[in-house]
This record gives structure tokens, C-alpha cells and sequence, in this order.
């Protein structure tokens, strides 16, 4: 079986200073046919430099390959696969990108007249009309910049509409699954979080919501399917308790590849949902941006959505500032246009049968991984105050991600960071792992759809693999991983921007 597994790259990379060799040089210009002028003649004397710079000397040839093995070195989805849950990393079709730089949009101008920019607007109209539709909800932003900006906006928008009703409230309930994203923007729009327990099952536990919120309640914050990849089944329940208490259901979208054409949150009852392009509609995710966050309303609420709205008159489309209810901008212009436009493509290339099919194989390849791996690698939680995990109940399927536990390794020292960092040995990126928290030894594994059965069939033979080599030889796992360039970071340093140094200096020659 270990044959069919592919090994990870062992390629490692000097920096370009050390390719650096004196005299060489990139590209030779001609002499030029003007008199030259010295650098003095353009810059004050106290700007220049007594020696130049220790820049590299490259060749070309070294500067393409450089880079070019620089790039191998990344792991990405264009390479294998990214089983990295919650996040949703899927192939984005290149045709998008094709779309996102066609010169009429990417040559746009942000301070273009309306009538110049016509078919620009209409593609921001027609897309937040069309997840509208998907969310069977009335009305879109499309201004937020990520999934977490999305979610501050929802809270602005839920604030505006209580104190429109002459009452601010204080407190938003949030589930102990929960996103770290959902409690920082509570606290950013000056609510307090309220925790809510998981029952055993995994979902929310009504009964401790009707006891929870009261009319000092501004809202519910849901992800459904949850972050342990359930569905939350008494999703209905839960709408007639927010509701019956004056407050709203937001629904953190994030996991919306689950649900794609199958149901929407409209119908669920939520009044506010963020989209991830990101994720759900296959924009990339940009090394920490361009994202892009839409968020979308139940139709008491659409006054209150960030300006400009995009709307069509008659024939012809504009930006409509005149909205004395709204929160105001989120963001400059009309959001990250780029993003936009790769996914209206996206969601024009589906069309409604693919979207649902979309999320439909999405489902199938979670639950093919997490029945095949479920020997190795149950799926538990841990219920509040509880001592043991819960094991989730066998017969539940999971939605487009599921969450395993891997407690049963402590006995060999063994934690699911070794199993992760052991998977790079293998070629996979590693899922999310101790998120969410009610889960110990948490690993959430997301395939996507675009995977085929043989790429999962490789994941799960490495995944196999490691449990095996857990029991046999613990200490190869503990010292994951043996064939990166790097091996174990201090993360904590890594993370830490002032302690870490970034600087060239040339070793001292005589
Ligand atoms: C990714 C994610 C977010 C935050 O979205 P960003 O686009 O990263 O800001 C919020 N909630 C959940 C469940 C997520 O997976």
C-alpha cells in the first residue's frame, strides 16, 4: 500500500545573496547614446549612499530558477490536496482567473462614471442577486472584505436594527464550537458573548438556548452545518426560540459548501448570513487578502446594509447612495472587484443543478473519508463539564467535513500536531487541527469536491499508514517531519513578527 503513497520533497533552497557571484549580471544594457549624468544630479547629497547596496549578482538563468524552485517549495492546491477543514480550500478554476482579468475589468477605475463602467455594475447587481437567491434571502452586500468582516458587518447591521426599535440589547449567544472570528466581532460591535454548551450529539442544546436568551439577547450566531460538520436538525426550533425572543439568527456561513442548492438559510430561519467567497465560490485565499465576505439580509433589514447598494433602473445600473438607514461603507468602492467577478463565473459555470452538485459530492467524499478512517480515527466530543468524550453517535453521516479525535494516540505520546506534521512526509497539507475546541486532539478534515476518489484514496492511505506507524514506531511520528526543508518551528516565535530576523548580512570575509 506505503508505494502508492507519494513522498513529500526534500528540495531545499539558498537564499539569491548566496547564489550571488561578482561581475555576474542579469542583463546587459547598451551604453546609452545621451550624455550621462551622475545620480548626484538628481538626488541631494545627503540621500546618497557612500557604498551601493550588496545586492545580489545573478545571472538571469539563476534569478528563473531561484524563484522557480522557491515555488515548488510552496504547498498549494494547484500541487495536491488541501484537507485543511472549516477553511474550504478547493480548486479554483482557472477560467475565473481569465474572467477577473479580462481588460474591462481589470483596467478598471474605481472613480469611473456610472454610464462608462455599465456592464461592471450589472455583474455586481446580477451576483448579489444571485446569492440572494442562494441564501433565500432578500437583500446582499457585497462590501465586506473576508468571512470575519462579514461577520462584524451582520452584528452592525443586527445592532442597527434593534436600536432602530429603540432597544441597542447586550448580549449575542454563541455556541462553545464557534469560530474565534464570532466572539471578536461581538466584542467589536460592544456586545458581550454568551457561551452555549454542545449537547452529546454535537449540536446546539435547545433547551439550554430557551433558558439563555431573554430580552437583553440581540442575536443568535449559528454555523450550520456546524464546525463539527453536523447539520443542526432542529435548525427550526431554534429560529421560533431567537425569534420568539425579539432576537435574530445570524449564520456564519462559512460552511456554506454544504449546502449549496440543497437547502438555504432564508428557509432555516436565519435573518443574517456571511458568505466566503473564499472558500464557498471558489475565489483564492490570497495569503491573508484580497477575500471577500458578502453579507445578506432578511428584507426588514436590507435598510440598514452598507452603502453603495448596486441597482438597476430600467435599462441601466448604479451605485444608490441614498440610503439614510444604512450603516454606512465597510469598505472603499465596491469591495474586492476581483473576487466578484471570479465568482459570478464560478456560479454562472454551475448554474443551479452544478451548485447543488457541488455540495452534494462535497458530502460524499467527507463521508467516504470519515467511514474508512473512523477505526483510526473516531469522531467524539467533549460536552461541557464532562471528564470522557461522547463518541457521535454512528449512524449520524457528517456534512462536507467531519472532526476526529485523536485521544487514543496519547498512550504512545503521540498528539494529532506529530500526525499532522507527519502527513507533510506524505505530500498532504495537514487539516485543521485543535479546532474546535470542544473536540481534544482535534483533526477537521474537509476534502471539497473537486477531489477524485484516487487523490482520497491517497489521503487515507497515508492517514492509515500514521496510525500504524503510532503503534510500531511512535518516535518517526514524534519527530514528523523528516523530508521538509524545515523541520519543527517554534511557532510561537514564528508568529512573533519583532522577535524573528529578517535581515541579510554577507558573512565577514577578509
Ligand atoms: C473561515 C471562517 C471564518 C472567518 O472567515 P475569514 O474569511 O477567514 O475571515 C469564520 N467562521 C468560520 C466557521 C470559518 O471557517
Amino acid at each position: 500500500m506505503n508505494e502508492r503513497i507519494r513522498r513529500g520533497h526534500t528540495l531545499s533552497e539558498p537564499l539569491v545573496f548566496e547564489l550571488s557571484s561578482p561581475g555576474r549580471r542579469g542583463v546587459s544594457l547598451p551604453e546609452p547614446d545621451v550624455p550621462a549624468r551622475p545620480l548626484a544630479a538628481y538626488l541631494p547629497a545627503g540621500d546618497m549612499r557612500d557604498v551601493p547596496p550588496e545586492l545580489p549578482e545573478v545571472s538571469e538563468v539563476d534569478v528563473v530558477r531561484h524563484y522557480t524552485r522557491l515555488s515548488t517549495l510552496n504547498y498549494h492546491p494547484d500541487r495536491a490536496m488541501y484537507p485543511l477543514g472549516s477553511c474550504t480550500i478547493k480548486h479554483n478554476p482557472k477560467v475565473n482567473e481569465d474572467m477577473a482579468a479580462l481588460p474591462g475589468f481589470a483596467r478598471l477605475h474605481p472613480m469611473q462614471q456610472d454610464e462608462t463602467c455599465q456592464g461592471s455594475l450589472q455583474l455586481l447587481y446580477e451576483l448579489s442577486h444571485y446569492l440572494a437567491e442562494i441564501a433565500g434571502l432578500d437583500g446582499v452586500s457585497l462590501q465586506p472584505a473576508a468571512g470575519a468582516h462579514g461577520e462584524l458587518t451582520g452584528l452592525m447591521i443586527m445592532r442597527a436594527y434593534h436600536e432602530n426599535r429603540g432597544h441597542a440589547r447586550r448580549k449575542v449567544i454563541i455556541p462553545d464550537s464557534a469560530h474565534g472570528t464570532n466572539p471578536a466581532s461581538v466584542t467589536l460591535v460592544g456586545y458581550e458573548t454568551v457561551q452555549i454548551p454542545t449537547n452529546a450529539h454535537g449540536l446546539v442544546d435547545t433547551g439550554r438556548l430557551a433558558e439563555l436568551i431573554d430580552e437583553e439577547t440581540a442575536a443568535f450566531m449559528l454555523t450550520n452545518p456546524n464546525t463539527l460538520g453536523l447539520f443542526e436538525s432542529e435548525i427550526r426550533t431554534i429560529a421560533d426560540i431567537v425569534h420568539d425572543a425579539g432576537a435574530l439568527l445570524y449564520m456564519d456561513g462559512a460552511n456554506l459548501n454544504a449546502v449549496l442548492g440543497i437547502t438555504r438559510p432564508g428557509d432555516m430561519g436565519f435573518d443574517v448570513v456571511h458568505f466566503n467567497l473564499h472558500k464557498t465560490f471558489s475565489t483564492p485565499h490570497g495569503g491573508g487578502g484580497p477575500g471577500a465576505g458578502p453579507v445578506g439580509v432578511r428584507s426588514d433589514l436590507v435598510r440598514f446594509l452598507p452603502t453603495p447598494v448596486p441597482v438597476k433602473d430600467g435599462d441601466t445600473y448604479r451605485f444608490d447612495y441614498n440610503r439614510p438607514d444604512s450603516i454606512g461603507r465597510v469598505r472603499s468602492f465596491g469591495g474586492s472587484f476581483g473576487m466578484m467577478v471570479r465568482a459570478y463565473a464560478y456560479i454562472r459555470a454551475n448554474g443551479p443543478d452544478g451548485l447543488r452538485q457541488v455540495s452534494e459530492n462535497a458530502i460524499l467524499n467527507a463521508n467516504y473519508i470519515m467511514r474508512r478512517l473512523e477505526k483510526h480515527y473516531p469522531r467524539t466530543v467533549l460536552v461541557h463539564g464532562a471528564q470522557k468524550e461522547t463518541p457521535i453517535p454512528a449512524e449520524v453521516p457528517c456534512q462536507h467535513e467531519f472532526v476526529a479525535s485523536g485521544t487514543r494516540f496519547r498512550e504512545h505520546g503521540v498528539r494529532m500536531l506529530d500526525i499532522a506534521k507527519r502527513l507533510l512526509d506524505y505530500g498532504f497539507y495537514a487539516p485543521t487541527i485543535y479546532f474546535p475546541l470542544i473536540v481534544p486532539e482535534a483533526a477537521m478534515v474537509e476534502p471539497t469536491e473537486t477531489e477524485s476518489k484516487e487523490s482520497i484514496d491517497q489521503f487515507i492511505d497515508a492517514m492509515t499508514a500514521i496510525a500504524e506507524e503510532v503503534e510500531n514506531d511512535p518516535e518517526l511520528v514524534r519527530n514528523a517531519p523528516h523530508t521538509t526543508p524545515v523541520s519543527r518551528l517554534d511557532e510561537a516565535r514564528a508568529a512573533h513578527p519583532k522577535t524573528l530576523n529578517l535581515r541579510y548580512r554577507k558573512p565577514e570575509t577578509e
